[in-house]
């Protein structure tokens, strides 16, 4: 089975050389038939499956006639990373056509896009914010819209996008082909599916697939220990490139400034850095720049590396959704790879859940020779799963009315209290604690956690700290391979 049965155009099928694809993906040859013929499909499907392509192609293939340097599709995605993977892609497939592609998303100068879009571009892979300023602007005609791409649908309804969607949709023609695509079916997204769809094919294509590519591990751990363990385990594994995810984009910050520290080649992605920072880390994890990127969740959507050999779930994620999206970064493509999960006594009933969907209980490890009594400061406390999800379930009113994706959870007073008083259990502090530490410039809040270092006498933060002393790259296993590479090639 090859791309031949599709009968693409001669310059997309170049394309589709250049970036190496040979066979078809399942969802590819589900899907390309169904959108060829033009009709709308619900796709349920994630990131990792190829359906990118599923969609991009026939759009080549539809731009190949027809009027040029109008918007004729418009891919509408949840956040900036999976617009650009989007674009990228569609370069890539689209670079022996005359297709161009623009993409539209918030956090960067808008000239640049306004100036894309008058030079003229079949489509735009937007974000719904940017998208709807500019349509308020009138900076972009969507009147010779043909196919609407909505991608990853159930996130978009996470961060709160559905009344902008339904507000993009004002902008389309009612006469057009849509593609709708999501990895999970709430309600909300299915009850947006049936008003926008007509008569759908329904393509599904494995939604727990990472499952069969990946092992699955729970370290049961303290917060205070998680650093450490972390540390502990980079030391032990060997691993290729590695993705850690945190709850929070402020712990992802610390702790990829404590991995730096240790002598890792490390980068952090989390929505409070610039675009171009972003940027620069996520192509700098893709080109081997940096073995680790710690990560959030929102963040990291739409990562396409290859050889991620380990995701590290420092903390838990919230959804067992978001537990399958994390994971599925690594085990891409027929590879194998392991997924390890820190998990604290709150997490218990979301290990059920995650246990649940995959059908087997997950393996509780214990690393060996690791001091599990030595609890140090922890990185500003994430609030618990369930704070988090009573926060969530708030009206959006009394979260500040912002959107529920982008809403600083604040916890209930009970749980916070309660679990900062589990930390006072574990480690009797001095008066500073992690919120303490967190302000000072050059500190962070992880005070004494860097080093793995055996247990001592409290760490006193506000004493320098003798630095840590990094682990050589050529005694880390998976560093070892990599300084090996590298000497052959400059040999
Ligand atoms: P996606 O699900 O669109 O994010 O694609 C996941 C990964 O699969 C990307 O790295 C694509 O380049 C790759 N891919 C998509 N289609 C194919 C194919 N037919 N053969 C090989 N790789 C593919």
């Amino acid at each position: 089975m090859n791309f031949d049965q599709f009968s693409l155009d001669p310059r997309i099928r170049a394309g589709i050389t250049s970036a190496g694809y040979t066979t078809p993906t399942p969802i590819q040859q589900q899907a390309m038939p169904v959108v060829l013929e033009g009709r709308d499909i619900l796709g349920l499907a994630q990131t990792g499956t190829g359906k990118t392509a599923a969609f991009m192609l026939p759009i080549l293939q539809r731009l190949t006639k027809g009027p040029l340097r109008k918007v004729r599709a418009l891919i509408v995605a949840p956040t900036r990373e999976l617009a650009e993977q989007i674009a990228e892609t569609g370069r890539i497939l689209g670079q022996h056509t005359k297709a161009r592609i623009v993409t539209v998303y918030g956090g960067v100068g808008k000239t640049p896009q306004i100036n894309a879009l008058r030079q003229g571009a079949e489509i735009v892979v937007a974000c719904p914010g940017r998208l709807l300023d500019l349509i308020g602007e009138k900076q972009i005609d969507l009147s010779g819209v043909e196919v609407l791409v909505l991608d990853e649908a159930d996130h978009m309804c996470d961060m709160g996008f559905l009344p902008d969607i339904r507000r993009i949709l004002k902008h389309v023609p009612a006469k057009r082909q849509t593609l709708f695509f999501s990895a999970t079916m709430p309600d909300e997204i299915r009850g947006l599916a049936s008003d926008i769809l007509t008569h759908p094919v329904t393509v599904q294509i494995g939604i727990i697939a990472p499952a069969e590519t990946v092992s699955h591990a729970l370290y049961p751990v303290p917060d205070g220990l998680k650093t450490k363990l972390l540390l502990t385990m980079l030391q032990q594994t060997p691993t290729e490139r590695v993705l850690v995810f945190t709850r929070t984009k402020r712990r992802a910050r610390s702790l990829a400034e404590i991995l730096e520290k240790n002598g890792y080649r490390v980068a952090a992605l989390q929505g409070n850095m610039a675009q171009n920072k972003r940027q620069a880390a996520i192509n700098g994890f893709r080109s081997g720049e940096y073995d680790i990127l710690v990560a959030t969740d929102i963040a990291a959507r739409g990562i396409d590396v290859a050889s991620v050999s380990h995701v590290i779930n420092y903390d838990m994620p919230d959804t067992v959704d978001a537990y399958t999206h994390r994971i599925g970064r690594t085990g891409r493509a027929q590879l194998t790879g392991e997924a390890f999960t820190f998990t604290e006594q709150d997490d218990e009933p979301m290990v059920r859940a995650i246990e649940k969907v995959l059908g087997n209980p997950v393996e509780r490890r214990r690393v060996a020779g690791f001091d599990y009594a030595g609890a140090l400061p922890s990185l500003k406390p994430a609030p618990s799963t369930y704070a988090r999800q009573q926060a969530q379930s708030r009206p959006a009113a009394q979260n500040g009315g912002r959107k529920q994706g982008y809403a600083k959870p604040a916890p209930p007073p009970a749980a916070q209290g309660s679990r900062q008083a589990s930390y006072a259990k574990a480690q009797p502090l001095p008066a500073h604690n992690a919120e303490a530490g967190a302000g000072q410039p050059g500190k962070g809040q992880h005070g004494g956690n860097m080093a793995p270092q055996p247990p001592a006498p409290p760490a006193k933060p506000h004493a320098p700290e003798k630095p840590p002393v990094p682990t050589p790259a050529a005694n880390r296993p998976s560093l070892r391979r990599r300084a090996g590479r590298r000497q052959g090639t400059q040999a």
